[in-house]
């Protein structure tokens, strides 16, 4: 096989299920056949363009099939395709198209001004100015281009939750092995309906659901933003089968209005990741029939480490499963000594998933990787007498509070319980007494309000006292970043404010 990459799926796709539809966009049907030929005209757009083997080609823009296109047709040429978060600023922008030296930019309407504040100048094709004229018709043959799995298919980079973004690569073969292992936990057919309701630029979307449905030859309704009433017309008006979300897009579906009435009949299977699903969720969903399947992972193992499938999924609420078929996951001490059964430690992943490092970031690579090949999540996880992994919480966000250790996921869990509370966050700020002591931000259900001290006597309930948040601060919003994840450096930084803080 000459091209072993996604470059040659629609092509492949486009021979076994021509006539199927492929992607649904705002009311337009695009079949595999048309995806195929679309993607090959692309191509060659950008081949006359100067794409070559192993060059870079950025996408700035929401959820649209372009994307799609784009990424296949970058692969088609032995390319790597670089899909950026459209909400970010142009000096960000700039920063990952100078750090990946990519030579085109593709780029939406909606980001025409970011573009035209950038510094950095690749070749930019706009969606309306140029895309759509250029694949009016063919360009002229396609070069047969040998692309094998070990070559890099994407870069993607990290939201920055935890400092500059880096620009994890993702090989063809990394894609290829996580959308295996996500077809062994999922029953993926050929008349699968999957709703696309997260970013593409993020790898959850694009790899837990955009492209195992894809290779099935199933159908990716796309929407192009997340908009919870517009998902819930999408399931009835399209029978969707199947949906990957995080837990944040779920819960707000149960807090619309629609969500009652909602016909839900066809959906089959809903899985979650990016974060541990809190038990009422799982329950509200029960009530509808739906049982979640869970994942645990991260951009740089494409992202799928762990996975608990639907029919586990009560027996073992709060796991995050076990590993993937295809992948060995491990949890460890400070000394990479295997952790025993209930003790926390960081989680390592080894496997064909796993990502062979950083773009052009050899420090990075180094200290990403340790004891022969294990990737170091940075998550903190336990794992049970039956080999299920917990995800605790980052080792990074943990805080040493009088000599404690505190995993604000935990406290978050707990203040998540309170019924006025519909999102927290915790983290731990500086102390004189104590070291650090934890500080949660809430954000009240509409129309309710919370009371330090009241959420305080919650909390005591639940959790031991040096746990407690010493300061807790009603917000209107948590800052998060484009794949919905809170933001935990802003928060640090924010100023005490003059409210009482209760005691540790
Ligand atoms: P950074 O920029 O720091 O790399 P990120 O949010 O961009 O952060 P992602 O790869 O998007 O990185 O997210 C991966 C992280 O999400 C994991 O390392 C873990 O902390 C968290 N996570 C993923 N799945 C779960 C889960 N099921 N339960 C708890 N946490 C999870």
């Amino acid at each position: 096989m000459r091209n072993a990459g996604l470059g040659a799926w629609p092509a492949r796709r486009a021979t076994i299920s021509p006539g199927r539809t492929a992607l649904v966009f705002e009311g337009q049907r695009i079949s595999y056949a048309e995806v195929h030929e679309r993607v090959v005209r692309l191509a060659g757009r950008l081949r006359e363009a100067g794409v070559e083997r192993g060059d870079r080609v950025a996408y700035l823009g929401p959820n649209h099939p372009s994307a799609v296109e784009t990424m296949f047709a970058t692969h088609l040429l032995g390319a790597i395709f670089v899909p950026l978060n459209f909400r970010l600023t142009a000096p960000e922008v700039d920063y990952m198209l100078a750090h990946s030296g990519a030579k085109l930019l593709v780029y939406g309407p909606s980001c025409a001004t970011t573009v035209q504040a950038l510094s950095t100048a690749p070749m930019l094709v706009g969606l309306v100015d140029k895309y759509e004229g250029w694949l009016v018709d063919n360009a002229g043959p396609v070069p047969d281009v040998p692309v094998g799995l070990d070559d890099a298919a994407l870069i993607l980079y990290t939201s920055g939750t935890t400092g500059r973004p880096k620009g994890a690569v993702l090989t063809h073969g990394n894609l290829v092995w996580n959308c295996f292992n996500l077809l062994v936990g999922v029953d993926v057919g050929g008349d699968e309906v999957g709703l696309i309701g997260a970013p593409l630029f993020h790898v959850a979307a694009l790899n837990q659901c955009l492209l195992p449905t894809f290779l099935k030859g199933g159908t990716s309704v796309i929407m192009p933003a997340w908009d919870v009433d517009r998902a819930l017309e999408l399931i009835e008006e399209q029978r969707v089968t199947w949906m990957f979300g995080v837990a944040a897009m779920f819960a707000a579906l149960t807090r619309s209005p629609r969500w009652a009435g909602a016909d839900l009949s066809s959906v089959r299977s809903v899985m979650s990741g990016g974060a541990a699903i809190p038990p009422a969720l799982i329950t509200a969903y029960l009530e509808r029939g739906l049982t979640f399947c869970q994942g645990y992972g991260m951009t740089e193992t494409a992202p799928g480490a762990t996975f608990l499938e639907a029919r586990e999924s009560l027996a073992h609420v709060g796991s995050a499963g076990v590993p993937v078929f295809f992948a060995d996951v491990r949890c460890v001490r400070p000394d990479l000594s295997d952790t025993d059964v209930g003790e926390p430690g960081e989680v390592l992943v080894r496997g064909p998933n796993v990502t062979p490092g950083y773009w052009d970031d050899p420090q990075a690579t180094a200290s990403a990787f340790a004891d022969g090949g294990w990737f170091r999540s940075g998550d903190v996880a336990v794992v049970d007498d039956g080999g299920h992994f917990h995800i605790v919480d980052r080792l990074k966000d943990m805080y040493v509070s009088g000599g404690e250790n505190v995993y604000p996921a935990e406290v978050e869990a707990a203040i998540f319980e309170h019924p006025d509370v519909a999102e927290a966050a915790v983290v731990g700020v500086r102390d004189e007494l104590w070291g650090e002591v934890g500080r949660a931000f809430v954000v009240p259900v509409a129309g309710r309000r919370i009371d330090a001290a009241g959420l305080r006597a919650f909390l005591g309930d639940k959790l031991a006292r040096y746990k407690l948040p010493v300061y807790v601060d009603t917000v209107e919003q948590l800052p998060r970043t484009g794949s919905n994840k809170v933001r935990k450096a802003p928060l640090r930084a924010m100023p005490l404010n003059a409210e009482m803080p209760g005691e540790r």
